[in-house]
């Protein structure tokens, strides 16, 4: 299964990938860890893609579509594939098509998750992960069950994105509605975009995904 999850900033992108991810057996490949792993190692390209993505904005085009393509090149992509963060500009969206074209793969489908920008902002400020095996949470939605330790691995480190303040999320926003909104009708006209309310709970969202999922398979 070949997938796109495409959705604003705190859309539940993540969220969802992780859980299709176990269920399908297929692998997320999400662009802005990708880019955070890069800033963490201080690479070149981390180098460059820090001061952006703290000013909550995107990373050129050229290194998203070079590393984009040599993930998909790895084994484990040819099983399938969630694109969590990928693509977010028109020219990135063509970058894939023809990715995926000379592979001779195509989409199963792209799911485009639909929140308004004040759930968004409540959403992306309040959340945190832990910093020993990333689960993620949020001050008001997905508390801890115990305070200041992690339900998953009992630490009690945790870490806040660092452009997940209110101040950097009105720019990804902006960025979402300028630049990559307009990828939505690419996909559309080829048939392949599912839209799904992304306002509902987690797992309201993800029987809606299944079932949509389980239609395109049909
Ligand atoms: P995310 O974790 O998907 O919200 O991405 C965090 C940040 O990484 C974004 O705000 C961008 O600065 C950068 N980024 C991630 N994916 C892309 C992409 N496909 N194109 C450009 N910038 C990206």
């Amino acid at each position: 299964m070949k997938l796109i999850l495409l959705g604003p900033p705190g859309a539940g992108k993540g969220t969802q990938a992780k859980r299709l991810q176990q269920k399908y057996g297929i692998i997320q490949i999400s662009t802005g860890d990708m880019l955070r792993a890069e800033v963490a190692a201080g690479t070149p390209i981390g180098k460059e893609a820090k001061a952006i993505m703290e000013a909550g904005k995107l990373v050129s085009d050229d290194i998203l579509v070079r590393m984009l393509g040599i993930r998909l090149d790895q084994p484990d992509a040819a099983n399938g594939f969630i694109l969590d963060g990928f693509p977010r500009t028109v020219p990135q969206a063509q970058a894939l098509d023809r990715m995926l074209a000379k592979k001779g793969l195509h989409l199963d489908a792209v799911i485009e998750l639909k929140v308004d920008t004040a759930t968004l902002t409540e959403r992306i400020a309040g959340r945190f992960s832990c910093a020993k095996c990333g689960a993620g949470y949020h001050d008001s939605f997905k508390p801890t069950a115990k305070s200041g330790v992690c339900d998953v691995c009992g630490s009690t480190e945790f870490v806040h994105r660092a452009d997940d303040k209110r101040e950097t999320v009105a720019a990804r926003l902006e960025a979402y509605h300028q630049q990559t909104a307009p990828i939505i009708p690419h996909y559309a006209a080829t048939g392949a975009l599912r839209t799904v309310d992304g306002m509902a709970d987690i797992a309201s969202v993800a029987a809606e995904i299944d079932a949509l999922l389980a239609a395109a398979q049909a």
